[in-house]
Order: C-alpha cells, then structure tokens, then sequence
C-alpha cells in the first residue's frame, strides 16, 4: 500500500513536472508565431538572431544613423538597443535580453510586422496588391517593408503614439510609372513609405525621422512631396524638406 502510495507519488511528481516543463517551454508562445530570441545578445554577437534584433530596433540608433543589418552586434546596434530600451521605460544597459524581447514581443504580430503597421498597408500600390513586378523579387520586397515598417514603428512612438498612415508603400515599376515615378525608384523595391498622420503635421513626421533609422526622407518644400513625407531605408543620407527645415 505505502509502495503504491509512493509510485502514486511519484507518477503525481513526474506529471506535475511535466506540465511545468511544457508551461516553460511554451510560455513565450505568441512571441513564436513570428520569432523568439533563445539568448541575450551583446556587444561582439553575431548571427541571425542578431539581425533579427537589428530589423526590430533599427529606429532607436540615433540622429543621422542608417544602421546596417549585418548580423553583427557593434556599436550601432548597441546605441540602438539602448535607445529602444530607453524609449519604452526599460533599463537601457544595451544588451538585449528577457526584458528587451517581451517589449519586442508585444510589439510584434504573428507575421513579424510591429503592431501598427501590415503588409495590407504597404503591400501593391495602383490597387494590384502582392509583392511582384518590383524592381527585386518578392521575397526581398518584403523584407524590405518589414525593415521600414519597424522604422515606422519607431518613429511613431517617437510622435507621442499618434497614428500615422502609409498612403504608398510598394509599387510594381508599372505602377511606379502610372503615378509618376521613374518605374525604378525606392518604391519598386519596397524600401520606401509615403507617411501622413491624422493629428501630426507633416513637418513633424519628417522632423521625427531624422531620428528613426531612415536613409531617405523627402518632404514639405520638395517637390511633389508637399502632401506626404516619403521615408525610405536606402543606405548614405538623402534629406529634403526644405520647408520644415530639412
Ligand atoms: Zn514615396
């Protein structure tokens, strides 16, 4: 009977320890849908979970910068981790780890894209949606959008969480041509996004993104851009928005 009682015990122990395995291991479950870090990283890492962490706080590196994303964790990455940290109230030491990913986490939906940004959004512009006919296949496109979309995210929360709207975001050459374009610009390779916001100024968009990790920025004063801030993740620096100052 006491031998029962024991195996009882025991199977109770093994079953209960089981259950809190499982709960550990699934407990960052809506962070999986898209991606999860399995450890801290800082300065000297590499690797794709570097890169991953690089797309998502890119917007955070500072005034002027257009970090790379290399897959390598140097001093770029470090002020961007910082600077992130910094703006959502963590403890900004630099180095990513639990607290840093669950404020990613809850950032980020099922499909990688921040919160407030979808590839509904900034998908084909001229009303063809998809990801083809672009200057780079499709696969690029959109991770290309993924990369200005955390941008976006960054500079919006940067604003004071107020909403801001993507009224162009990819664009097939055909469409890049039918509203004007080159047929080879920014747009076609989904690195660019025409922002406006329903109570900030445009001024104040492009202002913003000086700080949010853009390499483009071209608004109020340039011409055709007097009714959007166009933003795009291209490398060097290429301001112009004459009429806020920039
Ligand atoms: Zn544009």
């Amino acid at each position: 009977m006491s031998r029962m009682r024991a195996s009882l015990v025991a199977a109770l122990v093994t079953l209960t320890s089981l259950v809190a395995l499982t709960t550990a291991t699934t407990a960052p479950a809506h962070a999986d849908e898209c991606y999860s870090w399995g450890r801290s990283l800082s300065p000297g890492a590499t690797g794709d979970d570097v890169a991953q962490l690089q797309v998502r706080v890119a917007g955070w590196a500072g005034y002027g910068v257009n970090m790379a994303i290399d897959g390598s964790y140097g001093a770029q990455t470090t002020q961007a981790v910082r600077g992130f940290q910094a703006a959502y109230g963590l403890s900004a030491d630099g180095v990513a780890g639990p607290a840093t990913y669950a404020k990613i986490y809850e950032l980020q939906d099922p499909d990688c894209t921040p919160i407030h940004f979808s590839y509904a959004e900034v998908d084909g512009g001229c009303g063809a949606g998809g990801y083809s006919g672009g200057s780079v296949g499709a696969a690029t496109v959109q991770r290309n959008l993924l990369r200005a979309m955390w941008r976006a995210e960054a500079l919006r929360h940067r604003l004071g969480d107020r909403p801001l709207t993507v009224t162009s975001g990819f664009r097939s050459q055909a469409c890049d041509r039918q509203v004007g374009g080159s047929g080879t610009g920014q747009h076609t390779y989904g690195t660019a996004l025409d922002l406006v916001g329903s109570s900030t100024s445009l001024c104040t968009i492009a202002q913003g993104s000086r700080s949010a990790g853009f390499g483009a920025i071209f608004g109020p004063g340039y011409p055709d851009h007097d009714d959007h801030v166009h933003v795009d993740v291209r490398a060097g620096r290429s301001w112009s928005a004459p009429s806020c100052g920039i």
